[in-house]
């Protein structure tokens, strides 16, 4: 499965949540991407710069960097959440080039914007300044907002109300996941 939805809508603290409960391996590539940058890496180093502006990691290095991540065992076992990924039109296609029909659902973690720019606000990431926050939110609407028609179109859409507490969000999407 993937989860979609605007930055600072809860995906990542709720696909933790699924992971564990359902097994499936959590995949987060703004995860993925903080590590290299703490380890310093090429990578890192060239993704710091993009992440710090809000702006997106060129789609040819993140879709090596899933594609990769895919093709491990416990992945290949396990089944995958994948949370920050697609953002794309680009990386959606690769996604399907890759997975094929074991896309079974989609699920949009819906929170307005006024709403997830004011927890951005106040969780500090380092990542989290006004002008980035504005840049991710943008780029969120033209890139990764046409993605939801994607999903729907392939029949694979949920819609979430991310608004309430993580245990009552996390409640409506186990009866999503239960009932797909
Ligand atoms: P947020 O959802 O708040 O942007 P993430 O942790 O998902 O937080 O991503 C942090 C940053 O990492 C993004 O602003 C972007 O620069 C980069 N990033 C993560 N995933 C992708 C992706 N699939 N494609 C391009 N860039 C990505």
């Amino acid at each position: 499965m993937i989860i979609l939805g605007r930055q600072g809508s809860g995906k990542g603290t709720q696909a933790t949540r699924i992971a564990e409960q359902y097994g499936v391996v959590h995949i987060s590539t703004g995860d993925m991407l903080r590590a290299a940058v703490a380890e310093g890496t090429e990578l890192g180093q060239k993704a710091k710069v993009l992440m710090d502006a809000g702006d997106l990691v060129p789609d040819d290095i993140m879709i090596g960097i899933v594609d990769d991540r895919l093709s491990k065992d416990d992945v290949v076992q396990g089944g995958f959440l994948l949370d920050g990924f697609p953002r794309t039109p680009g990386q959606a296609d690769a996604l399907v080039g890759f997975v094929g029909d074991r896309l079974k659902l989609a699920i949009n973690l819906d929170v307005a914007v006024e709403v997830v720019t004011d927890r951005m606000m106040a969780r500090g990431r380092e990542d989290d300044t006004p002008e980035s926050i504005a840049r991710r939110l943008e780029l969120y609407e033209a890139e990764t907002a046409p993605l939801l028609s994607w999903a729907e179109d392939r029949g694979i859409l949920h819609v979430v109300d991310g608004l309430g507490s993580e245990d009552e969000v996390f409640a409506r999407l186990q009866k999503v996941i239960e009932t797909v």
